[in-house]
Parts: structure tokens; C-alpha cells; sequence
């Protein structure tokens, strides 16, 4: 007898958790496969902000010329392994095209409609033990040392203005109101309200797993090799453990989803921002809400486990091992932005951001394979934008040929 074709979703990270989730309630028989157990992976080591309204792509406008300051300074923000740079240099190239005015202000617009709702759209997702443990809506603080706001500021300003996101301007006074730990140093800052964070972004995807399992979904662990596609219909999907007949295929595999997509006849500018946290395990204070430092780029965020700070970007691809020395940056930095946070206690951890020059995801049908999707690439807000990316997954798959007319995250854009 031939055994029963199930909709397999590759990649339970939180993406991919989020779509075999929406998937399996929306009707389908859902296998989730993962090498390693559920969110394991550059889901757990994030920031944890929900960032409703998060529509500033990474590359903006005039961003070119701080490049070099930030490369040069072994403080900055973003770093480049040499040895790669042959390898990263089309993405950098295609990154400095997307930092064009009108782009970014088109790719502002796409990212609203994944972004806008986000704590609802995972408060919606949930169930009320995980959402009352998990999620937690006090809003955003970005905070900066300088008087006033330069250039790349009010562009990104200007992008949240248009787009509908609420925000307020706070000054020193407000600012320790709303978060008395912090630094003197800092004189302004932008209070975004309807943003949210979760204490344990690991254990939100392990929730999704949950559900996933307790509405009759199933999760296998297992390296996959392949998807198996014959006259452009996947066929099953073969792991180390074995073949998995399959209907349908989503992948959603992260920074490493090219390596079942080439194979397929799908090619991207995916690259990974690599990313660093630090976590003070007895911090001996707390933040209200997710906390950024403009000037230096990193998000400190209260978790359950301790105060983690978490950001950096570094262009080294998936296999060179991590330099810790830029989480050991980020504990010290955090020390100057919370002055009493004890960090003599801490761990450190590196995670692959899936990126796309264009800061959007790829949600999109295989251009050759009709019962293949893939939703990846959503590199600096996957956790933000999970639940709208799997909402518009489902949608896809119902709709007459696996495609939506009008889809910003079409993976033929490049
Ligand atoms: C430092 C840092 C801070 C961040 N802060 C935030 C934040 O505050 N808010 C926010 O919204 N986003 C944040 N992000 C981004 C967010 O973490 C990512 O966008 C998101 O985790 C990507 O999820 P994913 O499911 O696509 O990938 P992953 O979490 O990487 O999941 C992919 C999964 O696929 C599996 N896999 C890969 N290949 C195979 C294979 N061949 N077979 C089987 N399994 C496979 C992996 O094991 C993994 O579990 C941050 C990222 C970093 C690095």
C-alpha cells in the first residue's frame, strides 16, 4: 500500500515552525523536519523583539560612506572576513544598489505588510499558558548619545512616518523614566509602543512545535539531503534516515536553504549576517523592553535566562568558525549602556541571519517545481515577521498555482 503523501515543511526554526503550524490547522497532514531539535538554531540567539513596524531595510541611503569608519573600528558594528570577501561580493554590490532612495523606501513598504501586526499576529498564533509566559508588549526604545538626529536617522524616520508605524520622541528626562538603568550618556531616544519582545525565543518556536504536534502534526529529525523532483513535481524528500513521500514541500531552512533550492533550479543572492549575543546570567538588573543602542547597533533585551545583548553583523558565510571576541565587544558595550549590570557571569553564541541584499524574504512557488515552496531569508526580523510569513504561505498554497499575484517576496526579483 502506498504510504499516505504528506505536506513537509524542512527547517523548524521559527519560520518554518510558524508555517507547518498555519499549515497543519489549515488542513494539511504536516511533517516538520529538522537536523537539530526545534529552534535550536539562529532562532534561539536573537534579540527577541517583536518589531511591530520594523520597515527600515538595512541598507540605507548614505550607508556607503560609514562603511569603511565601521570596518576600520574594531568597535563598529560590522566586519568582513577577507578570505570571503571574494565570495560576498555580489551580495555587497546588489546591498549597495538596495540602499537607493526609492528602493528603500519600496522595500520600507513590503516590509510594513509583514511587520505592522506582529505582536498580534503572534499573540493570535499562540495559546493563552504560552502567550501570558512568552510574548510581552511594552514597546521598543532606541536611545543614542548625540543631540540630534543625523541624515540615516530621520531617512528611517521618515520610512516609519510614512508607512503608519506610531512612534514618539523621548528626552533624557523620559528616557530614565522608562528605563532607569541606563547610562547617563544617553541624551534622546525613540519610544516605539506597539512593539513587543519574547523572554525565550527558543522556547516560543519549541511552542509552535507543540501545537504543531498536539493538532496531530509531526516533527522528525533528520539531516535532508534532498528534495526528489521528477517532470517538476517534488517526489518525497530523502534524509539521512530515510524517504519521505511528499504532496506538498516548503523549505525553510535559513541561511542554508540554497543548498536544497540550487538543486532545484532556484538561485538567490542569499548570504548570512552573522550574528553574535552575550548573555549576562545574573545581570543583577533588568530592562522593561528591548533596548537599542543606536550608535553602536545592538538590541539588550530581558530574557528569562538573563540580559542578553545581541547584534553585530559579520559577512563570513556559514563555515568559518566565530570569533567570539566580537560577543566579548558586546558584553562590554552593554556594561556601558547599563552601568550597574553585572556580567561576570555570561555565555556567548554566534547565529547565521538568512539575508537577502534587499532586507525582504523570499516567500514564493519553486519557479520549477510546482508543489515546492520556499519561505527563507528574512534575515535581521524573522522572528517579527514569522506568523505573517507563514499566514501568506497557507495562502499560497491554496491559491490556483501555488502563486499570489501581487507578491513583493517573489523569488525572481532578483
Ligand atoms: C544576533 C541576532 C539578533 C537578532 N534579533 C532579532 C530580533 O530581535 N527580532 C527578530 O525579529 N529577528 C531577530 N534576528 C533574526 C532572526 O533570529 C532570524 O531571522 C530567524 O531566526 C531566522 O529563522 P529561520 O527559521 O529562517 O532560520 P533558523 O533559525 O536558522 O532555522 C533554520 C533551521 O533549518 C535547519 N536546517 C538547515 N538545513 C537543514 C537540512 N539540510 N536538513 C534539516 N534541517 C536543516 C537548521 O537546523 C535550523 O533549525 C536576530 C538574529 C541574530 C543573529
Amino acid at each position: 500500500m502506498a504510504e499516505p503523501r504528506e505536506t513537509i515543511v524542512v527547517g523548524a526554526g521559527v519560520i518554518g515552525a510558524a508555517c507547518a503550524l498555519q499549515l497543519q490547522r489549515d488542513g494539511h497532514q504536516v511533517r516538520l523536519i529538522d537536523r537539530d531539535p526545534p529552534g535550536a538554531g539562529t532562532s534561539s540567539g536573537n534579540a527577541g523583539s517583536i518589531s511591530t513596524g520594523s520597515v527600515v531595510p538595512v541598507a540605507l541611503p548614505g550607508m556607503l560612506r560609514q562603511v569603511p569608519g565601521w570596518l576600520l573600528d574594531p568597535q563598529g558594528p560590522l566586519s568582513v572576513r577577507w578570505a570571503y570577501l571574494p565570495k560576498a561580493l555580489p551580495w555587497l554590490l546588489q546591498w549597495i544598489r538596495a540602499s537607493k532612495t526609492e528602493r528603500a523606501e519600496s522595500y520600507a513598504a513590503a516590509l510594513a505588510r509583514l511587520t505592522l501586526n506582529a505582536v498580534e499576529d503572534w499573540t493570535s498564533i499562540l495559546e493563552a499558558e504560552q502567550r501570558e509566559r512568552l510574548i510581552h508588549q511594552k514597546g521598543q526604545l532606541l536611545v543614542s548619545r548625540t543631540q540630534e538626529a543625523g541624515k540615516t536617522e530621520l531617512f528611517a524616520q521618515a520610512l516609519r512616518d510614512a508607512n503608519g508605524v506610531a512612534s514618539e520622541t523621548v528626552d533624557e528626562d523620559a528616557l530614565r523614566q522608562l528605563e532607569p538603568g541606563l547610562s547617563r550618556d544617553f541624551k534622546r531616544g525613540l519610544f516605539i509602543p506597539d512593539s513587543g519582545h519574547t523572554t525565550n525565543p527558543q522556547a516560543l518556536t519549541e511552542a509552535l512545535v507543540a501545537l504543531l504536534q498536539a493538532a496531530g502534526g509531526q516533527f522528525t529529525r533528520a539531516e535532508v539531503l534532498e528534495v526528489d523532483q521528477s517532470g517538476g513535481q517534488a517526489q518525497a524528500v530523502v534524509t539521512a534516515g530515510g524517504r519521505f513521500p511528499a504532496a506538498k514541500v516548503v523549505v525553510a531552512t535559513g541561511a542554508f536553504s540554497l543548498d536544497l533550492a540550487r538543486p532545484l533550479g532556484d538561485r538567490v543572492p542569499l548570504d548570512t549576517e552573522r550574528g553574535y549575543h552575550a548573555m549576562a546570567l545574573k545581570p543583577e538588573l533588568a530592562l522593561n523592553r528591548p533596548t537599542s543602542d543606536m550608535d553602536r547597533k545592538f538590541f539588550a533585551t530581558s530574557m528569562e535566562e538573563g540580559l542578553r545583548v545581541a547584534g553585530t553583523v559579520e559577512i563570513a558565510g556559514t563555515k568559518a568558525p566565530p570569533d567570539y571576541s566580537r560577543a566579548r565587544r558586546l558584553l562590554r558595550q552593554a556594561k556601558e549602556m547599563l552601568p550597574d549590570l553585572d556580567t561576570s557571569e555570561h555565555r556567548f553564541w554566534m547565529g547565521y541571519r538568512p539575508s537577502l541584499p534587499d532586507s525582504l524574504p523570499v516567500i514564493d512557488r519553486a519557479r520549477n517545481v510546482q508543489n515546492v515552496w520556499y519561505a527563507f531569508g528574512h534575515g535581521h526580523l524573522g522572528l517579527t515577521m514569522a506568523p505573517a510569513t507563514a499566514q501568506q504561505i497557507v495562502r499560497m498554497l491554496r491559491a490556483p498555482g501555488g502563486r499570489l499575484d501581487d507578491n513583493d517576496f517573489r523569488i525572481d526579483r532578483f
